[in-house]
């Protein structure tokens, strides 16, 4: 039941991502979900090509995911993590020592991708502080995403994220140039120029270098080269400097490898991870480390890793989690992902011929489509609901990023929408 009245007070009272309060974009309010349909009030069903942001992997409202949940309820929903630990938390961190990279053997919980972010970034500063000394710089990769918290949004595109804004008062990084050379490009060792240079210049004031491997998420849905992180990876030990990996959109299978670091053959010393660790169903995020970095820390004069928030290592959070992880290991994900890949590969990569795109590129099962106008979004935003599919797109991007349980007819729903809507000039801005 959604009324007339919620409606009005939604629009009234409260706040969505990036929007106004004075003039809200429209809202369409959801009531049920159900593997890859969301239902609306009024009834219509949409097929899911976001996946909530990345998250929901197995569709929603997933009877196992439910039954964890339900299970970890009639236990207990929450206590603290200062002085107590639970089961949930313990499976939880098993499983995610097992699936990492070999090297990430210490577990922090966090409450959000955002939040692991700061963790990740606080715990290279003190592991620097750890081995007596002081450094405060992070290099990152314009077109980076990190999170919206002050010191995430410091390694973000400083333009996406109008670092300008902020000036003053966000701490100033070090930016590599963007790479340019796809994923699937022929490689050109002149890419990662700029970023040797950086790292040259900059690495006794560097902590470390964070960013999102191979697949540029928020910041324009960009794929770029293995080879690129694997250099990464070599420059970071010549010069001393910790890696951090957020796999917070790319982690649990979403670019055809259960981490995107496995496309480079590449570990991290601290990886974030976060969005479909609980298959979608609530916020729980994690950094992990090596045992270097985590004695390291431990040894700084703080004498222990100074953060510990009140929902820290949330007894139903983990429990649901542990459950997604099962699923994950029980490996259907990969036939899954090949397959969406593969039918984006034959019927996605096709809209490239449409005269207001400027590029279509696919990776696991992501598709993206790059147009030559910014979208507008009001616009396509209610057509695509017309057409019965929920696509979010942004700027300049309109892409998918389905539940892995997406059936072939729906994805081609999905694939079908976004084709018609190339074909109305009202659908951008000029
Ligand atoms: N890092 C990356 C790569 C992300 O894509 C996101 C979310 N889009 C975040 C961090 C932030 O996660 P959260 O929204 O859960 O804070």
């Amino acid at each position: 039941m959604f009324t007339q009245s919620d409606a009005e007070f939604d629009r009234q009272h409260i706040w969505h991502p990036y929007t106004s309060m004075q003039d809200p974009l429209p809202c369409y309010p959801v009531v049920a979900a159900q593997g890859y349909l969301l239902q609306l009030a009024d009834g219509r069903e949409l097929v899911d090509g976001m996946s909530s942001w990345w998250a929901a992997i197995h569709g929603y409202n997933h009877p196992r995911l439910n039954q964890a949940l339900q299970q970890q309820m009639t236990q207990m929903s929450h206590v603290m993590f200062g002085g107590f630990t639970h089961p949930s938390a313990v499976a939880l961190c098993r499983k995610l020592v097992e699936m990492t990279p070999a090297a990430l053997e210490c577990v922090f919980l966090a409450d959000s991708g955002s939040v692991s972010v700061e963790v990740s970034m606080k715990m290279a500063l003190q592991y620097w502080l750890g081995r007596g000394e002081t450094r405060q710089k992070f290099l990152t990769l314009k077109r980076g995403y990190h999170g919206d918290t002050f010191a995430a949004m410091s390694v973000c595109d400083p333009d996406n994220s109008m670092h300008s804004l902020w000036r003053g008062y966000l701490p100033e990084h070090v930016f590599a140039a963007a790479p340019e050379c796809g994923f699937d490009d022929e490689w050109n060792a002149h890419d990662f120029d700029d970023f040797a240079r950086l790292i040259k210049q900059h690495h006794q004031q560097l902590a470390a270098v964070i960013l999102e491997p191979v697949v540029q998420g928020a910041g324009g849905m960009r794929f770029y080269h293995p080879r690129y992180l694997q250099r990464v990876r070599e420059y970071c030990d010549r010069y001393g400097v910790l890696l951090i990996a957020d796999e917070i959109a790319t982690g649990f299978g979403r670019t055809g490898k259960l981490f995107a670091c496995q496309h480079a053959g590449i570990e991290p010393d601290i990886l974030c991870v976060g969005k479909a660790l609980t298959g979608g169903t609530m916020t729980l995020a994690a950094a992990l480390t090596t045992r270097e970095v985590a004695d390291t820390i431990s040894r700084s004069p703080a004498g222990c890793f100074m953060h510990g928030p009140t929902f820290m290592g949330n007894p139903l959070a983990c429990a649901v989690a542990v459950e997604s992880l099962r699923m994950l290991q029980e490996g259907a994900w990969t036939a899954q992902v090949a397959s969406i890949e593969h039918q984006l590969r034959e019927q996605l990569l096709p809209l490239q011929a449409a005269s207001q795109v400027k590029s279509v590129r696919v990776l696991g099962a992501i598709g993206v489509v790059e147009t030559h106008q910014p979208v507008n979004m009001a616009a396509l935003q209610q057509f695509f609901v017309s057409q019965g599919v929920w696509i979010r797109p942004f700027g300049r991007l309109i892409y998918l990023m389905p539940p892995y349980i997406i059936a072939p007819a729906a994805l081609e729903k999905l694939i079908q929408a976004i084709g018609v809507a190339l074909e109305h000039p009202s659908h951008f801005t000029s």
